[in-house]
């Protein structure tokens, strides 16, 4: 018999997920067949998400470094340098701006009473760190011993070292073609290994989606349905109306000619909320689907998905403006702008992992004085915001690169 399509399985894997994590939602936490429905599914989620975090460090490391020395036969190098980060600080802006405009039009947390969530908040310990703090911190773990940064999965820092490593083998040339020739190679092994991981993809997506179905807290979500709402309706204008139009646009790709080749990564990035998980999958979209010349993809995606993050930008502002909202604080103009650059620098600073943008979102609350202690009411909700923020980040990366091919394409 033969199996449907790769894309149909991923599909039938979203629905039945959303489905049965329902169905185990409604037989309650205590009953068995939720436990151990529950208990397999983290296994089935995990082993997914294991296998992709497991080729991500050579993947990264070798699709960057490949990326920056075929950059060389380039000879729009410096063009693609200023394009792709033209095109990140861009897109982020317009994601705050639309944030900014959303949370000033529909207040949300206006009229809430900050006390009834006093149980939360007292018993959330903040990491109190200040903007020049994190900025210090950030700058610190950018240039890390490589082979620890390999070891321990520390993608910035690989980034960072992969880009070096690219440079060098640009200005050293013919000289070191092997290393580059092995660079070449593992870094195709590694798309292959992809290609196999994949095909586990719809059983990990659809565990994936059972247990964020099962284990969300409906009577919080209600609570808290409007901002819910704004955030996920605002990321939506940003991911459906405005990303896809700045594509069509520049490109003349259609949306649904976009969607058809990043579905895969997309609904990836949905169930496993990381950017830097999905990066393998991303990568194979854009290279095989939406046709990125592999110098190109290799350079704006990796990249991308450790500091572009529109969906992360777009919800630090909303978030915000949140939290003032509750706290009774009306924030100026001038207060409006100081969020919108530290949105901008806690999304570029966030890694590409589940609530990373909760952690950053802190410098964004202190550099106008709101209370740090309302990020206790944003984490239980986090899970379920993550998941289409996530997906727009990854879906901006892909967008980049195809952007940033078409508009340093030599003729
Ligand atoms: N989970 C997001 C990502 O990986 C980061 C965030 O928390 O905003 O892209």
């Amino acid at each position: 018999m033969k199996l449907p399509s790769l894309n149909t399985q991923i599909f039938a894997g979203v629905v039945l997920g959303i489905a049965i994590g329902a169905g185990f939602a409604a037989l309650g936490k205590t009953s068995p067949l939720t436990q151990n429905g529950l208990y397999a599914a983290g296994l089935v989620g995990t082993l997914f998400v294991d296998l992709l975090k497991m080729v991500l460090i050579p993947l990264v490391f070798t699709s960057i470094a490949v990326g920056v020395a075929s950059l060389r036969a380039h000879r729009q190098m410096h063009r693609v340098w200023v394009a792709t980060l033209g095109f990140f600080v861009l897109s982020m802006a317009i994601a705050i701006v639309l944030g900014l405009s959303a949370s000033n039009l529909f207040e949300p947390g206006k009229g809430m009473q900050l006390s009834m969530f006093a149980d939360a908040t007292a018993a959330f310990q903040a990491k109190q760190l200040s903007m020049s703090q994190f900025f210090a911190q950030f700058l610190h773990a950018i240039f890390v011993n490589p082979v620890s940064a390999l070891a321990q999965g520390n993608v910035l820092a690989v980034v960072v070292f992969a880009l070096i490593l690219g440079i060098a083998l640009v200005i050293g040339g013919e000289r070191y073609k092997n290393l580059l020739a092995l660079l070449q190679e593992l870094l195709e092994i590694s798309l292959m290994i992809v290609g196999w991981i994949m095909r586990l993809a719809p059983l990990g997506i659809m565990a994936l989606l059972i247990n964020l179905a099962a284990t969300q807290d409906m009577a919080l979500i209600k609570t808290l349905g409007y901002f819910v709402l704004v955030v996920i309706g605002t990321t939506l204008v940003h991911g459906v109306i405005a990303l896809p139009l700045i594509l069509y646009l520049v490109t003349g790709v259609t949306p649904l000619q976009f969607w058809r080749g990043a579905r895969e990564a997309l609904i990836t990035a949905f169930a496993t909320s990381s950017s830097s998980a999905t990066l393998p999958v991303t990568l194979r979209c854009v290279e095989q689907h939406l046709h990125v010349k592999r110098d190109i993809a290799g350079f704006v995606v990796p990249l991308g998905a450790t500091v572009n993050m529109d969906g992360t930008a777009l919800y630090e502002a909303v978030a915000a403006l949140f939290v003032a909202n509750l706290a009774g604080i009306d924030l100026s103009f001038g207060q409006q702008l100081v969020v919108f650059f530290t949105a901008m620098l806690g999304a570029i600073g966030a890694p590409g992992i589940p609530s990373a943008g909760m952690v950053t979102m802190i410098v964004v609350l202190q550099s106008v004085g709101l209370p740090v202690e309302a990020i206790a009411i944003l984490l239980p909700i986090d899970r379920l915001l993550d998941t289409v923020r996530t997906a727009v980040n990854v879906e901006d990366d892909m967008i980049a690169s195809m952007v940033v091919q078409k508009l340093t394409r030599e003729s």
